[in-house]
């Protein structure tokens, strides 16, 4: 079966480590936008450069440069069977550049999982996660403008997929392999 999932949710619903996972149980690869762009500032390349400014800021980077990137990555040989996208798409304007980039070579998703985390507890795992990881993105005044972002852009999405039938909620709340429990069984029930 090819696997073709969107994983969406607020930062720090634990989406990453959720879609790391997943994708290996999956055999697909796990195609972060966030830390494509973050390797990109790291090698301080162009679009690294570009990136930056809005990352720091806790706003989106905008939509071409997001689509581009993600068109190219698309493209690779690994994703041709499937793909766990993480972080992508966050806006509607990208939902209608991936269902192009599909529809170009005949696929379209199987499945888009809303991973759900109340913004305290959010809130609270982001403010954690920078002591221990020192995420320049990741100081009170950004995170609260990332979930604002996110409300405003990305949340109207989950209506959007669930029109179309293929969305599929989970509860992030709990531990690890709790949440991982759950979106594979989520994933099997849609499968039969
Ligand atoms: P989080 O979901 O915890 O905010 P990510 O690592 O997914 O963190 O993303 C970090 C930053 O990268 C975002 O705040 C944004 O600036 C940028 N980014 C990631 N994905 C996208 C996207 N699809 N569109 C625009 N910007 C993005």
């Amino acid at each position: 079966m090819t696997a073709r999932i969107v994983l969406l949710g607020p930062p720090g619903a634990g989406k990453g480590t959720q879609a790391a996972r997943l994708a290996k149980r999956l055999g697909v690869p796990a195609i972060s936008t966030g830390d494509i762009f973050r390797a990109n500032v790291a090698q301080h390349t162009e679009l690294g450069r570009t990136a930056q400014r809005y990352m720091d800021a806790g706003e989106y980077v905008p939509d071409e440069v997001t689509n581009t990137m993600v068109a190219d990555r698309l493209q690779a040989a690994d994703a041709a069977e499937g793909f766990l996208l993480d972080g992508y798409p966050r806006t509607e304007a990208q939902v209608e550049e991936l269902d192009r980039m599909l529809a170009e070579s005949g696929q379209s998703l199987d499945a888009v999982v809303e991973l759900t985390a109340d913004v305290d507890e959010v809130v609270a795992r982001l403010l954690n996660r920078a002591v221990e990881q020192g995420r320049k993105d990741d100081t009170e005044s950004v995170i609260r403008r990332r979930l604002e972002v996110y409300l405003e852009q990305t949340a109207p999405l989950v209506a959007l997929y669930e029109q179309r039938g293929i969305l599929l909620g989970v509860d992030g709340l709990g531990t690890m392999d709790e949440v991982t429990g759950r979106l594979e069984s989520a994933l099997d029930r849609q499968e039969r």
